[in-house]
Formats: structure tokens, C-alpha cells, sequence
């Protein structure tokens, strides 16, 4: 039977958590009385977690594994998740067993009352340490909801529920699938967000460290690009050009004119004393046409880039090793 609800679980190296998260899952899911499946992704797992999973496959028809070749990342693992998921509806939970199923059902209601494209978790009363973890993403969260119009107190949040039809239309590349909310939002999804549970990991260790904050910064800088001048990086990078290469000719200008100011009052002597070539004006001109005209070309190349790149978005980000899953999942 087709799946109405497609659990997707990114997994690399949560072999421990991954007995109690199935056992959840399934209780909630069973009581919730919809055909599911759970498609977890084995993100190149190098501990157990492949078997672990094969484990509870054997007995369970509605777990599907997509195993892939190496680590590709959690980005690429949703991507994977979302290309395989059957369901009218797909949901993403860490494997970690920080998401608590439990939260699921109050998710789904608030998707079905308010007709949302995106129901979104918020993580209430975090375990994390303040200083590395809470205190940038509250910042994240600010920047990226102010930056791209999508407003979320927790984009970082991995229990999130999707209409199948705008998971599967959002190209992931990177690290973008913190963003996913946001690169929706292209497409005028409604969005809401519903208070969950957050809770301590158990087994294993987080796959993050402190480096995150800054890649998350500047995927931010892609994703404002991305939605806002992706279809017309001219405006962008020709309006910064021209600024630049404005300035520059004022500057030139007022240069130029100066000197002949100074020869009509000095005459030959005059002009000949008011010398330019030495000034850090001149320096200052120059540097700003050049990088102007390099600005202005520079936004035609992205506008050509630009083109390729959405005739090639279907383009895959990850290699699947084998595709698992028993029959009676047909
Ligand atoms: N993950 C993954 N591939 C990676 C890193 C992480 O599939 O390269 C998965 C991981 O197994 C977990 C989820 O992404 O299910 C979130 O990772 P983690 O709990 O380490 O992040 P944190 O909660 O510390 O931010
Ligand atoms: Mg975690």
C-alpha cells in the first residue's frame, strides 16, 4: 500500500539509538493509523548502524534503508530521503533520539487545521551547552528568518513535517538543509511552528562542532543571494559596479579638473606644480573603475552561470550504494 506518511531519518554512526527510535516511532505511527514507511539513510555509517538497521528490517516491511556509498553529509542524506520517500506527507527526525516521536500527532494536527505546507519544531528548553550551541543558533535563527523572510525561532530544529511535493521540489546542495524552510519559501509555502520536546543524546556524539557557526554564516550569504538575486545576479553585482565605478569617475574628475583649474590661475607653471600622478586620490580612482568594470562583468558571468545552473538541477548530490527494502514494501 502507497505510504501516506514518509519518516526520513539521516543516520551516520547512531548505532546505539537506533533500537529505541524505531521502537518510539513505531508506537506512535501505529497508533496514529496511517499507511507509513521509514526511510532511513545510512549517511556511510561506520560503526553498526547498517546492521542495526538491516535488524529491524527483517521483522518491520516498513523500513526502507538507502545506504550510501560514503558520508556525503546530512543535507545530501535528506535530499536521498526525500527522493525516496513515498508519502503524501514526509517528516525528518534526527536518529540521535533527540526529537521525541511523541511530538509527531500534535505536528500533524496543526498541518492538517491550518492547511501549512511546513510545520516546523521548536525546540523548547534545550539540552545543549549555551555558549557554543544555543547562543549562535539563537543568532542564526534571527539573521535567517530576517534575511529571508521565512520567520522561525528554530530552523535548526530536525523534526519537521513537509507536504512530499515541497520536499521533493527543494534542490539541497551543501549544507543547505537547515534552510529548507527558506528555499521553500520561494515557492509561497505556508509555514508554522509547534512547540517540541528537546532531549539529551544518549549514545554516540553530536557530528557538529563550533565550525558550524561559521558555515551556517556564510550559507546564509548564499541563501539571501539565492533568493533574492539568483534569477538576476546583474542587479546585484552590475548596481555594486556601478557605485563603484561612479565614485571612481568623480574622483578622476575632480582630479583632472583640478589640475586644469590650477593651469588656467598658474598658467603653464601652475599646471605643471599640481601633480596628480603622486596623490592617493588617483590610486583610489583607478582601484574603484577597475573593480567596478570587474564587478559589472562579474555579474554577467554569474547571469550565465546562472542559466546552467538551473538547466541542471537535476543533477544528483549523492550516490547510492543499494536501495533495501522488502517486498511487501512494493
Ligand atoms: N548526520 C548525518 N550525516 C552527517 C552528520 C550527521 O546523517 O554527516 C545525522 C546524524 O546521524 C543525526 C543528525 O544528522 O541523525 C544530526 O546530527 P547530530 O545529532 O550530530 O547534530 P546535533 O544534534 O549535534 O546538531
Ligand atoms: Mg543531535
Amino acid at each position: 500500500m502507497k505510504p501516506y506518511i514518509s519518516i526520513v531519518i539521516p543516520v551516520y554512526n547512531e548505532a546505539g539509538s537506533l533500537p529505541e527510535l524505531y521502537a518510539e516511532l513505531t508506537d506512535v505511527l501505529g497508533r496514529l493509523a496511517h499507511p507509513y514507511e521509514i526511510v532511513a539513510v545510512d549517511d556511510g555509517s561506520t560503526d553498526e548502524s547498517l546492521r542495526v538497521l538491516r535488524d529491524l528490517q527483517a521483522a518491520d516491511p516498513h523500513l526502507r534503508i538507502v545506504h550510501f556509498r560514503r558520508n556525503f553529509g546530512q543535507t545530501a542524506a535528506f535530499a536521498a530521503g526525500f527522493d525516496y520517500a513515498r508519502g503524501d506527507l514526509i517528516i525528518t527526525i534526527d536518529a540521535d533520539g533527540q526529537n521525541d516521536p511523541a511530538d509527531i500527532p500534535r505536528l500533524l494536527e496543526v498541518l492538517d487545521e491550518g492547511h501549512y505546507d511546513i510545520v516546523s519544531g521548536w525546540r523548547q528548553d534545550r539540552k545543549e551547552p549555551f555558549l557554543t550551541r544555543r547562543l549562535p543558533s539563537m543568532a542564526a535563527n534571527r539573521l535567517i528568518s530576517r534575511s529571508t523572510g521565512v520567520s522561525l525561532h528554530d530552523y535548526g530544529c530536525s523534526l519537521k513535517i513537509y507536504r512530499a511535493d515541497v520536499a521533493k521540489n527543494v534542490h539541497l546542495y551543501g549544507e543547505l538543509h537547515r534552510f529548507i524552510p527558506a528555499l521553500a519559501g520561494w515557492m509561497g509555502v505556508r509555514v508554522a511552528e509547534v512547540p517540541v520536546r528537546d532531549r539529551p543524546r544518549v549514545y554516540g556524539k553530536s557530528k557538529y562542532g563550533l565550525s558550524r557557526t561559521v558555515r551556517v554564516l556564510l550559507d546564509l550569504f548564499l541563501v539571501t543571494y539565492l533568493l533574492s538575486f539568483s534569477s538576476r545576479p546583474m542587479q546585484l553585482f552590475g548596481l555594486i559596479g556601478l557605485i563603484l565605478n561612479s565614485a571612481g569617475g568623480l574622483i578622476g574628475a575632480y582630479l583632472a579638473g583640478a589640475k586644469i583649474v590650477n593651469g588656467i590661475v598658474g598658467g603653464a607653471e601652475g599646471f605643471r606644480a599640481y601633480r596628480i600622478g603622486t596623490s592617493p586620490w588617483l590610486m583610489l580612482a583607478v582601484l574603484l573603475i577597475v573593480l567596478g568594470v570587474q564587478f559589472v562583468v562579474l555579474g554577467l558571468l554569474a547571469e550565465v552561470i546562472n542559466r546552467t545552473y538551473h538547466e541542471a538541477q537535476d543533477k544528483s548530490i549523492y550516490a547510492v550504494r543499494e536501495v533495501i527494502e522488502t517486498q511487501e514494501a512494493e
